[in-house]
């Protein structure tokens, strides 16, 4: 028989796994999925040099940083205590490895990037570490008016290894997940989409997808993300039923969250498929929607409405 989770059932009911924890090949393979969604794309040379960003983050996240340092129990029983996820942003954000991480990122990418990418590398390789850490600040705030749409993404992918690395350095035991939970138990941050996985006697397992540190937690199927309503929920998408990347719209708060089938193409990416899905962002704010979670790898224009 299937398992198949049900609106208001909660995880444990039905012995889901709450979290999904991030895959250590996570960028590896992100990088595939960029490069097989480039193939024939409108944004085919954009696409190529995520790619590339992707490639280095798993360079990054693989060796073995000698400025790392986990998560120590006291700073993890203190947030415990404070109600917080275990790595809220602003407690982690001055431990200064990721700097080190954005400064051979940028290296890895320096050859792949467009000619105007260049001059903003240099200036950022120049760039003193408080001025980075007020630059990480923005670029982890969804919809500030000051986010920079070449450098924000960079120093964001900095900061997506090493929340992957400080993440897979917690015990499951540091992590409570509240049921039903708009934002990521383990850092706090939006989703930037919700992800259906299974397959064969498990179907139908939503979950949503952190942006930052790549952790999914269980979410009931049929729910608005953003203000939970179980109500209004409609589907959007770009071309035909079996789309992968469908838009999720909630008539209640007028947010809508992609939905990435990894039940229906198993290599399909929440950040990729968000990327190369943004004519289907365009059409949701022309119908009057705004996104709820971003993708940190990308500042949108005019032409894409922000929820937060
Ligand atoms: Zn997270
Ligand atoms: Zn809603």
């Amino acid at each position: 028989m299937n398992a198949v989770v049900h609106p208001g059932e909660t995880a444990a009911q039905a012995e889901i796994p709450a979290l999904r924890r991030a895959s250590p090949q996570v960028f590896s393979e992100r990088a595939r999925r960029f490069a097989r969604l480039a193939q024939g794309h409108p944004m085919e040379a954009y696409l190529v040099f995520m790619g590339h960003l992707a490639a280095a983050q798993q360079i990054e996240l693989a060796a073995d940083d000698p400025g790392f340092a986990a998560p120590e129990h006291d700073v993890l029983l203190q947030m415990r205590r404070a109600g917080r996820p275990p790595l809220a942003v602003d407690g982690w954000l001055r431990a200064r490895p990721w700097q080190h991480v954005l400064l051979r990122l940028l290296a890895a990418v320096a050859p792949h990037g467009p000619a105007l990418m260049r001059p903003v590398i240099d200036r950022l390789v120049a760039t003193d570490e408080d001025a980075l850490e007020a630059m990480a600040r923005r670029a982890l705030r969804g919809a500030d008016p000051m986010r920079d749409p070449v450098v924000d993404p960079l120093v964001a992918a900095a900061l997506q290894v090493h929340w992957v690395r400080l993440a897979a350095a917690l015990d499951t035991d540091d992590i409570v997940v509240p049921q039903p939970s708009p934002l990521c138990p383990v850092c706090g941050s939006a989703p930037v989409a919700s992800v259906m996985h299974g397959s064969g006697a498990v179907k139908g397992l939503r979950y949503l997808h952190c942006g930052l540190c790549e952790t999914e937690w269980h979410l009931s199927r049929i729910r608005c993300s953003h203000c939970d309503d179980e109500k209004g929920v409609v589907y959007f998408a770009a071309d035909e039923e079996q789309a992968v990347v469908r838009a999720e719209a909630c008539e209640s708060c007028h947010s809508y969250l992609k939905v990435v089938h990894c039940d229906k193409d198993a290599a399909a990416d929440p950040v990729a498929d968000d990327l190369a899905s943004l004519s289907l962002d365009m059409a949701m704010a022309a119908e009057g929607f705004a996104r709820s979670g971003p993708n940190l790898l990308f500042v949108p224009g005019e032409d894409i409405r922000t929820a937060n």
